[in-house]
């Protein structure tokens, strides 16, 4: 199995009639991570984004941004770690969406994310996302009445015009050169029991847990129902979702590294070209470097 394979599996570009229960949470295509292939799949990916993130900054015109959508405990945190190892910090940025603050709700959905996306020439990592404004506020629907918008803008169909706005706006930004990689990372509620489980034996997990997580696990069906929802009306071929089974890390992390090499070799950004004067400049450089290291040893 060729890891290209493994991500045009996963990805929609077309959500119209998707449904979630079409890929399966513990699907690892056969792989396995014992195999020493499969481990070098994972570091010939990382070894690969480095070269490719060098000429994506050196060419500075595209930008890349990830977004990245789960449940608790689904590793978002460590699929980003992993992803980071093989970039270039100065080149990347990583923000984390959590409920806005007072200031943050003062504006439109969209405000907070903008201010936060990549330059030229760099990757964006968005922890959560503007996405969250049809998951959490639509399962917590008094999430949407403490956003302070006119009575008359709240009514059924403002999930519909969320996606509508959502759509133009990555249309906008793939227009402007940010290429927008969105994965939802789906882990199975049986696994992220397991996960929360593990949080609460093992004392160097207790940090990681949060009792608000067990309690949202109440709205499971509403969030996947959410969840299928905003994929279905937001996946397109220009933005398309990768839904990523979740269950076994090691797996994840191999298809977004995977998903992430494929779209920066498609972009083949180019290290700029030196015009004649700058290649001259470079070449007495050389001369006078080359002197000054013969005249210091004599
Ligand atoms: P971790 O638990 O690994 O630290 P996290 O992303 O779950 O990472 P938390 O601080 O636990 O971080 O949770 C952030 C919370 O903020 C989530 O429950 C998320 O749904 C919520 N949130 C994010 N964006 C919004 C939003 N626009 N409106 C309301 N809540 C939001
Ligand atoms: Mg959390």
């Amino acid at each position: 199995m060729k890891p290209f394979d493994a991500v045009k599996r996963f990805r929609i570009e077309d959500g119209k009639d998707f449904r979630l229960s079409s890929i399966d949470p513990g699907d690892t295509l056969g792989l396995d991570i014992d195999k020493d292939d499969a481990k070098e799949m994972l570091a010939a990916g990382i070894k690969r984004l480095r070269k490719l993130q060098e000429r994506l900054y050196a060419e500075g015109k595209w930008s890349l941004l990830i977004v990245l959508q789960a449940m608790d405990a689904a590793g978002k945190d460590s699929a980003i770690e992993h992803v980071m190892s093989g970039i270039n910090p100065q080149g990347c940025d990583v923000r984390s969406f959590k409920a806005p603050s007072p200031a943050e709700l003062r504006h439109d959905f969209l405000w907070r994310t903008t201010r936060a996306l990549p330059e030229r020439g760099r990757i964006g990592i968005f922890n959560r996302s503007y996405y969250e404004e049809v998951l959490v506020v639509r399962v917590h629907k008094n999430l949407l009445a403490a956003q302070m918008l006119p009575p008359g803008l709240v009514h059924d169909e403002i999930w519909q015009e969320r996606f509508e706005d959502i759509r133009t706006f990555e249309n906008h930004l793939a227009r402007s050169g940010t290429v927008v990689l969105k994965f939802f990372l789906h882990v199975s509620k049986e696994e992220q029991k397991k996960r929360f489980l593990d949080r609460i034996e093992d004392p160097d997990k207790h940090w990681k847990f949060n009792a608000g997580d067990v309690a949202e696990r109440e709205h499971w069906d509403d969030y996947m129902n959410a969840y299928e929802d905003m994929i279905r009306h937001t996946a397109t071929e220009t933005t398309p979702w990768h839904v990523v089974p979740a269950d076994s890390k090691w797996f994840s992390r191999l298809v977004i590294a995977t998903a992430i090499v494929e779209k920066l070799e498609a972009i083949d950004p180019k290290f700029p070209e030196m015009d004649a004067a700058a290649i001259r400049a470079m070449q007495d450089a050389r001369e006078t470097l080359t002197a000054g290291k013969k005249s210091s040893k004599t």
